[in-house]
């Protein structure tokens, strides 16, 4: 199917799918297509230093950090460029490790880059990026706090002299606890007198400050590795320049993180999607039923003609938005329309793939129920569908409840110094 993708496009996402298949799904069915005697603990640990030996040949192989600008060890691929790429590291969460393109590091690094001083790229971007050190993003809120809706930021940023004093709870804080961040960018309300959405910055705090506490791991569906915490913030001092991006401008920043991410998070499971269908059709080829192999029968053949029109139609989308992104700066309709309709379609393909593959759907041997735990998630994180459609139908209905200025100041936040 031709995307119109550039040459170097094509070309890093071809070689991502050689390391893909010849590195990485080989160690990860031998780590996780047996189910034994083995801890979840230490699974998770063999698969961080599956992920560490896998870094080593991604960097040997040229696909480490495809988004990653040049002057700081990656290979600087324009964002339009990334999407084929990104979908191929998709197929399997133990490439994303390895090629540094996982949440929320890269959005993360996304934010650093786009926003981050000088100072902030030398002391946070360049070890982060060389995988030295690891993030969190810490906005959403508790049951009174901030979730669906952005502007109930409830944990507060206080000016004392050339410190911001911190004091908030949030969760779902990914990264926060298993993972060790060395830092968590923190979003919180400085300004109570301005339009909800404008009054929020975003801070840089390091995770052993005084006053950080990882309450706990939320225990949750689907193995990704990384844990999703609660932490808790009590009067945590930074100093002053470990604001990033501008004061009451905390939104622009998360948004311009999301916006993209939102994108990339739609290839990265569209991977996932993709390597589903090669599992299924596998199977369905060498099974017969009735005669002669499930690949021949012409209901279940339909079923993956279904899934195949739907993905090639996000991906499609996806592309779609992404270009309209590079050439305009924003795309949110077209982005929130990709982020519905990918992630629906991607559940729907994995469950499916899961159906065609009858009881080894269910099974471990094959990786699709892994995928069936982890997909469930798409639907919810980076804004839940039901965010989206708001907006969707906000905009259809010409309907805003922010001032232009206010819209301008969200949307088009330019850049750090
Ligand atoms: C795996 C995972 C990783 C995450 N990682 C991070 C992270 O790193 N950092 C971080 O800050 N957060 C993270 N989150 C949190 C995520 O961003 C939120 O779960 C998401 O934004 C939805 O917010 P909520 O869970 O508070 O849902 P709620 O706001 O409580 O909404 C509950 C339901 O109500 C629906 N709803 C809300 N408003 C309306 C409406 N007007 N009309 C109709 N329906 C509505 C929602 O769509 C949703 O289905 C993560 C979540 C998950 C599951």
């Amino acid at each position: 199917m031709g995307y119109q993708d550039s040459e170097r496009a094509q070309e890093v996402a071809e070689r991502t799918r050689a390391f893909v298949d010849e590195e990485v799904l080989p160690r990860e069915r031998a780590l996780f297509g047996q189910r034994d005697h083995r801890s979840d603990a230490d699974r998770q640990e063999e698969g961080r230093e599956l992920v560490e030996e896998l870094r080593e040949i991604a960097r040997e192989r040229d696909v480490f950090g495809p988004q990653i600008p040049e002057e700081y060890g990656g290979l600087g691929l324009d964002f339009v460029d990334l999407l084929p790429v990104f979908e191929q590291a998709g197929r399997s969460i133990f490439a994303m490790g390895a090629m540094h393109v996982a949440a929320p590091d890269e959005g993360n690094m996304e934010i650093l880059e786009h926003a981050g001083t000088e100072a902030q790229k030398a002391e946070y971007l360049r070890p982060l990026a060389n995988c030295d050190i690891s993030s969190g993003f810490s906005m959403t809120e508790p049951m009174d706090g901030c979730g669906s809706d952005a502007k109930q930021i409830r944990t507060s940023a206080e000016k004392d002299g050339d410190e911001w004093v911190i004091d908030g709870h949030k969760w779902w804080t990914t990264h926060g606890q298993t993972g060790e961040p060395d830092f968590l960018i923190v979003v919180a309300r400085t300004n109570e007198e301005v339009h909800p959405y404008v009054g929020t910055s975003a801070f840089i705090v390091p995770a052993d400050a005084d006053g950080v506490e990882f309450v706990r791991d939320i225990p949750h569906m689907g193995e990704s590795g990384m844990g999703h915490s609660e932490v808790k913030y009590h009067g945590v001092r930074v100093p002053e320049e470990n604001l990033l991006g501008p004061e009451d401008g905390g939104l622009a920043v998360a948004q311009q993180r999301l916006g993209k991410a939102r994108l990339t998070h739609c290839m990265r499971f569209m991977g996932m999607a993709d390597r589903s269908l090669d599992v299924a059709k596998a199977y369905m080829d060498e099974r017969s039923a009735y005669g002669d192999t499930l690949s021949e029968k012409q209901s279940l053949r339909f079923d993956i003609a279904d899934a195949h029109m739907r993905l090639h139609a996000a991906r499609t989308m996806v592309r779609h938005a992404a270009r309209q992104i590079a050439e305009t700066g924003s795309a949110d309709t077209e982005v929130s329309m990709s982020k519905v309709f990918a992630a629906e379609t991607v559940q729907d393909i994995v469950d499916t793939c899961v159906q065609v593959c009858g009881g080894n759907g269910i099974g471990k041997d094959l990786p699709l129920a892994d995928f069936y735990e982890n997909v469930r998630c798409f639907r919810i994180i980076d804004g839940a569908d039901e965010a989206h459609m708001r907006s969707i139908a906000k905009r259809a209905f010409d309907d805003d409840e922010l001032e232009p200025e206010e819209i301008e100041y969200v949307t088009r936040f330019d850049g750090g110094e």
